[in-house]
């Protein structure tokens, strides 16, 4: 089942839902109307059921990956084999028969212009591909940059605070896009969602920088996490001790401390 989330896109929810992926990662299939053929953006789980689901629309152009994690990509080699698209990321390694993608890059494909904007933060690798013709205001597919519900891990080994922190920067000046997430429902309005991301953050930070004080010699990432995600569901409590890693290696970065 394709369901339609812009005039370009449409969903294909993977079977995976999870404390970390809400109801499934959500995969998407691109095209200007009439185009015969289609763009993925981010495979999914490599589920045969999930796999028949994307290919069933006409053939496939060309696969985007918006980053490295496997509940987006491990389906990219699979759906590479039967459709014979290239496969096309930010990170060599999760490249298949296609070209790295690059930050600014702008991709014809599907009757489509689809901008490259790399936003690290999440990862390093994290890319978000923009349809600046998709509906009145354009529409932009953020992978997770930016989640339905919730928010963004800073994942380990290399999600960044200071990378994600001007990613969000960046994405706050595209304007008032519809927002296409990679996990969780579809939001109306980039600038709003990406300020109201760059405010939590923020705040967050405060606690982190309060409760490492407050600790003093105490302060590891179990007893700030203890602190600041006081009612944290177990399970996503790993989550929670990355983003805390994350939040005290920016403050251990020359200057930032002293900037709030
Ligand atoms: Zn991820």
């Amino acid at each position: 089942m394709a369901e339609p989330t812009s005039v370009f896109t449409r969903l294909v929810l993977a079977p995976n839902a999870g404390p970390m992926t809400l109801e499934g990662t959500n995969s998407y299939l691109l095209a200007a109307p009439g185009s015969a053929s289609v763009v993925i953006v981010d495979p999914g789980p490599d589920d045969a059921g999930h796999i028949d689901a994307l290919v069933g629309h006409g053939p496939v152009e060309l696969v985007l990956i918006t980053h490295l994690h496997g509940d987006h990509t491990e389906a990219s080699a699979e759906l590479h084999r039967r459709t014979g698209a290239p496969v096309r990321a930010l990170d060599p390694a999760f490249c298949i028969g296609g070209e790295l993608l690059n930050d600014g890059e702008e991709i014809a494909a599907a009757g489509l212009r689809i901008s490259v904007l790399a936003t690290p933060g999440h990862t390093a690798d994290s890319v978000c591909f923009v349809l600046d013709e998709d509906g009145a205001a354009g529409s932009i597919l953020t992978g997770d940059t930016l989640l339905g519900r919730g928010t963004t891990v800073l994942a380990r080994p290399d999600g960044d605070l200071g990378a994600y922190l001007d990613s969000l920067g960046r994405l706050k000046n595209l304007g008032p896009m519809t927002v296409l997430p990679g996990h969780g429902p579809m939001l109306p309005n980039l600038e709003e969602i990406s300020s109201a991301y760059l405010e939590h953050r923020l705040q967050r930070l405060d606690e982190v920088r309060a409760a490492r004080e407050r600790l003093g010699a105490n302060a590891t990432v179990a007893t700030v996490t203890d602190a600041v995600y006081r009612d944290i569901e177990p399970s996503v409590r790993f989550a929670a001790e990355y983003s805390v890693e994350a939040q005290l290696a920016y403050l251990d970065s020359a200057g930032n401390d002293l900037t709030s």
